[in-house]
């Protein structure tokens, strides 16, 4: 039996074809600036999403690290989503590691952060207050794209106050194929955007951090700091770039696998579907029933993300087809709730 893996789409394995392209990739050491294939993954992300320059880097948390610390500085504030990933799962980085103090903002049900309250929270330059230096959004967030229109409302606001403008768009491809805009128009209007390559992509390994020359060159210093300066990263680059030619247009097919997925779930007794959101669904179960649950859809080979958040997550990606899609629908209908 096949496991099916639900928790996460970073979950994927690389394709054959994923696995030729690492292969026989030009490397050279990264350090020194001197892998081609990073270099070109870095100046076709660049170009391709409307930026001076890119750093590719390990993680998505190493790359919104680096912006955070690369925007702001020791005493500086971000004013960030209280659920946002930066602020929530990334380890408090930061704080920990960048000395800045985030300025968490309750969000609403679709991820914004209602810009009166952002603004409420910028604080006057007084030696009192941290300074209130960036703006940080996240795009999708839980699988939601943004209201579109909003990114502009809050590019707006940061330019009238002054503050950087970030985007954690670890999943910024999903949203252009749920707007069904290019990818550039979701990063346009931010002064630096992160972009996962190892979620819905597929490549193995890797994050892209986007922004002007001189922000990605205090990038590129502070990924040393941390450790991040790897060698021969062509390899993986190679994977991201193969990730980029061919992984792009099919994350329809995962959000299209989501719909069918929640449309299966919504139908089931004692079975509540919270809400589907391009490659997401949530469920909820009565709380008693959750360890039940997980063993049951574990004898049936299904893996869930049970715990992490309120519901329970299921993802699509590149390695659940439509046998999954139906094989996880039925084992879902055999439970007893
Ligand atoms: C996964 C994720 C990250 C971090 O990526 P890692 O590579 O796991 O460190 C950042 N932001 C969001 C929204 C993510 O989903």
């Amino acid at each position: 039996m096949r496991t099916i893996d639900l928790r996460s789409d970073t979950v994927t394995q690389p394709t054959e074809a994923m696995r030729e392209a690492i292969l026989h990739a030009p490397v050279g050491d990264d350090v020194y600036g001197e892998d081609p294939t990073v270099n070109a993954l870095q100046e076709r992300l660049a170009s391709e999403l409307g930026f001076e320059a890119a750093l590719f880097v390990p993680t998505g948390t190493q790359s919104n690290l680096l912006a955070l610390m690369s925007h702001c500085e020791r005493g500086d504030e971000y004013i960030v989503g209280a659920d946002a990933h930066t602020y929530r799962f990334e380890g408090g980085g930061a704080a920990v590691l960048g000395s800045i103090q985030p300025q968490p903002i309750p969000q609403e049900a679709d991820g914004t952060l209602p810009l009166d309250r952002v603004e409420a929270a910028i604080k006057p330059d007084d030696p009192h207050f941290a300074r209130t230096r960036l703006l940080a959004l996240e795009n999708t967030w839980h699988g939601r794209p943004l209201p579109f229109g909003y990114l502009a409302q809050a590019r707006e606001l940061a330019t009238r106050r002054g503050l950087g403008f970030h985007l954690d768009g670890a999943r910024l491809y999903n949203a252009a194929i749920a707007y069904g805009r290019a990818p550039r128009d979701v990063a346009a209007g931010f002064d630096s955007v992160s972009v996962c390559l190892s979620k819905g992509l597929g490549a193995p390994v890797g994050s892209v951090l986007l922004g002007s020359a001189a922000l990605i060159a205090k990038a590129r210093r502070w990924r040393k700091v941390a450790g991040g300066g790897w060698r021969q990263a062509g390899m993986l680059a190679a994977a991201a770039m193969h990730a980029l030619d061919h992984h792009v247009e099919r994350l329809a097919d995962d959000h299209r696998r989501a719909a069918r997925l929640a449309d299966g779930l919504g139908g089931i007794d004692g079975l509540q579907l919270k809400g589907c959101h391009t490659n997401m669904v949530f469920v909820d179960v009565p709380a008693t029933r959750l360890k039940d649950l997980a063993a049951h859809m574990a004898s049936h080979g299904i893996r869930l993300s049970i715990g992490y958040l309120p519901s329970i997550r299921l993802v699509t990606h590149l390695d659940v087809d439509d046998t999954a899609v139906k094989r996880t629908i039925d084992a879902f209908r055999a439970f007893a709730y």
